[in-house]
This record gives structure tokens, sequence and C-alpha cells, in this order.
């Protein structure tokens, strides 16, 4: 219940605090373009079962690959000042969020392996 909080809570209420930091004066616009990027989660629809309560998502759908993460990191540093660099945090936050997740459900997973968590890379 607390993971499932902290989860949501980064995924929806923390991306407003980066919204205001990236620019104060139009941060609610830019909060629903970080809500925006909530859309990467589609790539769950790719995947049988579509949601698995003991799936670690990064690594395994497409969006969360890690072909693709270091494209988003990338973005995020290196682009200038616009809104495409801003879905780029957002997609790079994201990650982060959905990683956090994955290491406390392995924390709290007592007969799995690392690699079992992250089987993707
Ligand atoms: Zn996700």
């Amino acid at each position: 219940m607390f993971q499932t909080l902290v989860h949501y809570s980064l995924h929806f209420l923390a991306i407003g605090a980066i919204a205001y930091w990236y620019d104060k004066t139009n941060w609610k616009r830019n909060w629903l373009i970080l809500l925006a990027t909530m859309a990467v989660d589609l790539d769950h629809l790719l995947a049988d079962p579509i949601f698995h309560p003991g799936r670690c998502g990064i690594g395994f759908h497409v969006l969360h690959s890690e072909y693709v993460i270091p494209v988003y990191l990338l973005g995020a540093m290196f682009l200038k000042r616009s809104v495409l660099k801003l879905i780029f945090i957002g997609l790079s936050f994201h990650m982060f969020t959905d990683l956090t997740d994955c290491l406390w459900m392995y924390s709290e997973c007592g007969s799995c392996e690392i690699r079992e968590v992250f089987s993707g890379f």
C-alpha cells in the first residue's frame, strides 16, 4: 500500500515540482506535458499479460527498455530548453519512478534473484 502510494505520488505529484522547477511561469502547462509522458505506459498493452503485479517493467516493456532509456537520459541532459527536453525529462523521471518500484519489489522478495527482476537487461 505504501509502495503504491509512493509510486503514484512520484508519477503524478512529484512531476508538478519538476514542472515548477523547469519554468515557474508555465508550470501548469509543463505539468500537463509531464503527465502526458505517462503515455509511455501504453507499451504495457503489448505485453502478455498486460498487467502482472510481480513484474518489473524496466527492461521488459519496449518503451522501458535498455535501448530507449539512454535516449531519454541524453535528451534530458543535452537538448536545449524546449518542450522536447521537458518530455525527455518526464520520460527519464518515469523510468526512475518505475526503477524505484522494481528495487522496492526486489527488496521485499526474499527468494528472487536480482536477475529475475531485471530479466530484460
Ligand atoms: Zn512505466
